[in-house]
């Protein structure tokens, strides 16, 4: 019945109906868009484009009326108030903003991350704690999840001076760590806790408000709008103390030849032109999530997973790496092909889009001990239908490639 649900709002993505034999299954790198966030994007263009926070003419206040009003129901959708959201580039962005000016405001002396994460949210704080002279922890794990007992054995270590990341939903494996209650044991810790929701966010009701989490980052085109836009929330007082990252336009109060003095709140982060087009997209992309369900996006695509697992594991020859729980992702590599001919087998002969590499995670791969793996990744637009035709393909896959032995 939600299969069929979701057959049906598969129409309203036209990549679909131009390529009705398409098998999108890479929605964790980005997702397709709905024509109602491609009508917005363009209807913006034709009818409100305009510089935001700038002119005092009618055009240049409706344009930044919709960046505003992105910012509010984006602030609903996170459940964070607007004043706590700042637009950026994506994920990736909004992690550096916070590394760099974490490790040099003297609050903190140690970043912990584990190696599971996306190169993202690992690398940024390797490389800003190398710099600046802090400890950095690149706390171990076991195969693919997060051993709780070193976990609270690393917080228990720590002088209540530190920053821990931590993705809410990890990339490669599909893995979800109990981010909750990580975030209660690093605030009694006495350290702060980030959130990578780039993966998370498109897949779950996510309340920043009550959770334990002070910096929450996520990126648009993995919920159903443009690339180069994405947020950075965090708490109030902690965001109003991060540095400028970008200097330019918008966020300065006072410039003067000697020195500038930089504006309040969000604007202070949104130096520059910003992407208004990007902002009016995921306004349209959260009315569309929401329309949808987003209980019902999270059901249905834990359905396709274990569906896609059950399938997988019945074919011979293929190892899953995902962990049992994992959601809306599995990875898996063949037991004698290379996974780039898995994909590139599926792709050229079955017209399906499917991932094969390191996934931006080579400590992860490290971990399960191989260097490349197909990765499958599921969205609201998939169907039980397209999980078949992956299973059937990969089975078909196997039987070709071991004709040339
Ligand atoms: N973190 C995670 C968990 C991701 O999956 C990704 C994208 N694959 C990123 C961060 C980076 O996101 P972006 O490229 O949109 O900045």
């Amino acid at each position: 019945e939600l299969n069929g649900y979701f057959e049906g709002l598969k129409r309203d993505f036209p990549i679909f109906s131009h390529d009705p034999s398409l098998v999108y299954l890479d929605s964790a790198a980005t997702t397709q868009k709905p024509s109602s966030v491609l009508a917005a994007i363009r209807d913006f263009y034709e009818r409100n484009n305009s510089n935001v926070h700038r002119g005092v003419y009618p055009l240049a206040e409706a344009a930044t009326e919709l960046y505003e009003s992105s910012r509010r129901r984006l602030s609903g959708f996170v459940g964070c108030r607007p004043c706590e959201l700042v637009f950026t580039k994506g994920s990736t962005e909004g992690l550096n903003v916070l590394a760099s000016s974490l490790s040099i405001c003297g609050d903190y002396d140690t970043f912990i991350v584990p190696v599971f994460e996306h190169h993202s949210n690992f690398v940024p704080w390797q490389y800003h704690a190398r710099k600046n002279g802090l400890r950095f922890i690149p706390l171990p794990i076991s195969q693919n999840s997060l051993d709780m007992s070193l976990v609270k054995e690393t917080l228990q270590r720590m002088n209540g001076r530190f920053v821990f990341s931590l993705a809410g939903l990890v990339n490669s494996t599909g893995y979800r760590p109990p981010f909750e209650e990580i975030g209660s044991l690093v605030h009694l810790a006495g350290g702060i806790m980030v959130l990578d929701g780039a993966q998370l966010i498109p897949h779950e009701k996510f309340s920043f408000s009550e959770s334990n989490v002070d910096f929450l980052v996520f990126s648009g085109h993995k919920m159903l709008s443009e690339t180069g836009i994405g947020c950075l929330v965090g708490r109030e007082k902690l965001l109003g103390e991060l540095n400028p990252f970008v200097f330019g336009g918008q966020m300065i109060d006072l410039v003067g030849k000697e020195e500038t003095i930089f504006s309040e709140g969000v604007a202070k982060l949104e130096g520059g032109t910003q992407n208004i087009s990007g902002a009016v997209s995921m306004l349209a992309a959260v009315e569309y999530l929401e329309n949808a369900g987003m209980e019902r996006i999270s059901t249905h695509v834990s359905n396709l997973t274990s569906r896609a697992r059950e399938k997988i594991r019945a074919i011979g020859g293929y190892i899953i790496h995902s962990p049992e729980s994992s959601r809306a992702v599995i990875t898996f590599t063949h037991s004698r092909v290379h996974s780039h001919d898995i994909a590139e087998f599926l792709g050229r002969k079955m017209n399906i889009a499917l991932r094969s590499g390191h996934h931006c995670s080579q400590l992860q791969m490290k971990e399960l001990g191989i260097i490349s793996a197909c990765r499958a990744s599921f969205y609201l637009y998939n169907t039980f239908e397209d999980v078949d035709r992956l299973a059937n393909s990969l089975e078909e896959a196997g039987r070709w490639f071991d004709e040339f032995r």
